[in-house]
């Protein structure tokens, strides 16, 4: 590309409401233009990265077995409140209506709309297993939309959605997913980190976050030098009281209805659906052990108000209660969040401790029974920040490091929670009518760019890796219009590099060196040749990487070899 014909739209000044180097920096290198709060524009420059990241997301995606697709972002209510995520989804979606006056969302991700599919197109056991992904616009009216394309409301998501006949099937095909995101991550040149994320109403090993780390990251990690153990401080904390992970597997084998609960607590708390309150939820359902094992598992019908009030227990009976005591012991203290929660918590376990053994005193058959030897003792942790740098790993292995991240990617065992509310099944090989298992893997392809850039930055602007960079290699020709030895020299460089693969700018705008200089810097190109009379004069162009302390002289002849 010759810069004459290019768009270079530097600025000097960053906007005021970008806090974040990444943010200031791709405004300033002219990378994104602001249209609206979370809107932006991809400039032709920017647009190139954007196309690298892809590039490698697609690749690596189409390695690993799963089939691009494309679905439509606007989709209808009905599909949405066949899952019950119309009324849940929250104020994060964004509701239109045709001119019928039918309801639709611009699809803040695509669930309902690849099982849809699912349901319609796979009928036979033999279809499966099936991953499909695709690259697409997504629309989350974030509360807060900042940090330029890293939390914005418009942005580009890579979303695969894969298929089994069975559990086992679907812990493959996580597993390879496992791979391809480590596989993209290293190729795009980030240090990054796989760390278990808090899977919500799943539970167990069900899913995973891929973070970029940088210190600007909103998630604070946890991870220990000596094992594997990584994870997303919210679930660190709770897997560190140990008891609340075998509680949430024996509670997977409950099926309760926990997006309502995750909803009940959100509207009696006064807080958006989130990922706190998804924690809350869990809370909630661990809580609620007792209570559900009325039998009915109608805990749309248990309003968190009544928990708060702690009358819920009293809807179960004793008889109730014995009849279901051989259920897992899913109880025990829950995790607070924030001191209201804290306080319902407390009185919670105070409760419950106090109404299934009687202030120590063990009724029904749950004579002899203690808490700590028989059923796990109540723990109530203080606060899910609370994980301090130096605690023990819950696996045991060493001590606990903290770092904080940039969430790039999120992989999840869905099993059956939407083939099963959609009635995606499909006939085995006995004929039987079967619900498909489910994963899910996102990965935010814009908001890489911004997360390349947390981490890649020096005054000079932008350092991006090579595999993201809007360009290799850029020439600055010094006095091109006087120097026909320059200007030759310089337009034969850039055919052989053209030629060889490299994806190279010809700074051919006649600017004064320091400007081509700054702005190449700014933009973040990895490879800078400069060509002048007097170098050439010995059969020498002048090189210096983004980085480099000082350039190095080249001859002519080992330019392409070089940069190759
Ligand atoms: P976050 O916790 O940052 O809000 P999320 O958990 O809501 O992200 P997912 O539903 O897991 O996001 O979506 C998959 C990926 O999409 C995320 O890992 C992230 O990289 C990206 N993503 C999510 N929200 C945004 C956003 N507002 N702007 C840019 N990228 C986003
Ligand atoms: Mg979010
Ligand atoms: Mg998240
Ligand atoms: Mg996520």
């Amino acid at each position: 590309m010759r810069a004459s014909q290019f768009f270079i739209a530097t600025q000097k000044e960053a906007p005021s409401d970008a806090e974040l180097i990444s943010h200031q920096l791709m405004v300033r290198a002219g990378l994104i233009k602001k249209l609206g709060s979370g809107l932006y524009s991809w400039m032709p420059l920017g647009l190139r990265v954007l196309r690298k990241v892809e590039h490698i997301v697609r690749d690596e995606m189409n390695k690993a077995g799963a089939l691009e697709l494309l679905m439509p972002a606007v989709q209808p209510k009905e599909l949405w409140e066949e899952t019950g995520r119309w009324a849940v989804f929250g104020p994060q979606m964004l509701k239109i209506q045709d001119r019928h006056a039918r309801d639709f969302c611009f699809g803040p991700t695509h669930e309902e709309v690849i099982t849809d599919i699912a349901r319609k197109e796979i009928n036979s056991y033999k279809q499966l297993p099936l991953n499909f992904y695709q690259i697409q616009t997504k629309f989350r009216d974030e509360i807060r939309p900042r940090f330029g394309v890293m939390r914005a409301r418009e942005f580009l998501m890579k979303d695969a959605y894969s298929f089994h006949t069975s559990a086992d099937c679907l812990v493959n095909t996580y597993q390879a997913m496992h791979t391809a995101y480590s596989n993209i991550f290293t190729r795009l040149g980030l240090k990054f980190r796989a760390v278990k994320a808090d899977s919500g109403a799943i539970g167990g090993d069900g899913s995973q976050e891929f973070h970029v780390l940088a210190d600007s990251g909103e998630d604070a990690l946890a991870y220990c030098e000596q094992s594997d153990y990584a994870a997303n401080v919210e679930l660190a904390e709770a897997v560190a009281s140990g008891q609340r992970a075998a509680a949430s597997e024996a509670m997977r084998e409950v099926d309760t209805p926990k997006q309502t609960a995750c909803e009940a607590v959100a509207g009696l708390l006064e807080l958006p659906v989130s990922r706190t309150v998804k924690s809350v939820a869990l809370m909630v359902d661990e809580v609620f052990t007792l209570a559900l094992l009325r039998g009915d598992h109608q805990l749309n019908e248990v309003k968190f108000g009544k928990l708060a009030g702690v009358t819920t227990f009293r809807l179960a009976t004793e008889e109730e209660i014995r009849a279901h005591l051989n259920c897992p012991p899913g109880f025990i203290g829950p995790v607070g969040v924030s001191d209201k929660v804290r306080v319902i918590a407390d009185r919670t376990v105070a409760l419950m401790s106090d109404f299934v053994c009687g202030a120590n005193k063990p009724k029904f058959h749950l004579a002899g029974v203690n808490f700590g030897r028989d059923l796990p003792e109540p723990v109530v942790v203080a606060d899910i920040r609370n994980v301090v740098a130096g605690d023990m790993s819950p696996d045991g292995k060493g001590q606990l490091s903290l770092c904080r991240g940039i969430e790039v990617g999120h992989i999840f065992q869905l099993r059956t929670k939407y083939s099963e509310a959609m009635q995606a099944t499909y006939l085995d090989e006995n004929g039987q009518t079967q619900v498909m298992e489910m994963g899910c893997y996102g990965i935010g392809v814009s908001r890489i760019v911004g997360a390349a850039i947390e981490q890649g930055n020096d005054d000079k602007g932008i350092v991006f890796p090579l595999s993201m960079a809007p360009f290799a290699v850029v020439i600055c020709p010094i006095g091109l219009d006087k120097s026909d030895a320059v200007k030759q020299a310089a337009f034969t460089l850039y055919t052989a590099l053209q030629q060889a693969g490299v994806d190279v700018l010809l700074d051919d705008r006649g600017e004064r060196p320091g400007v081509m200089f700054a702005e190449s810097d700014l933009m973040g190109i990895p490879h800078r040749i400069v060509i002048g009379d007097r170098g050439l004069a010995q059969g020498e162009v002048e090189y210096k990487g983004r980085t480099d302390a000082e350039a190095q002289n080249l001859q002519v002849t080992e330019c392409v070899a070089f940069l190759r």
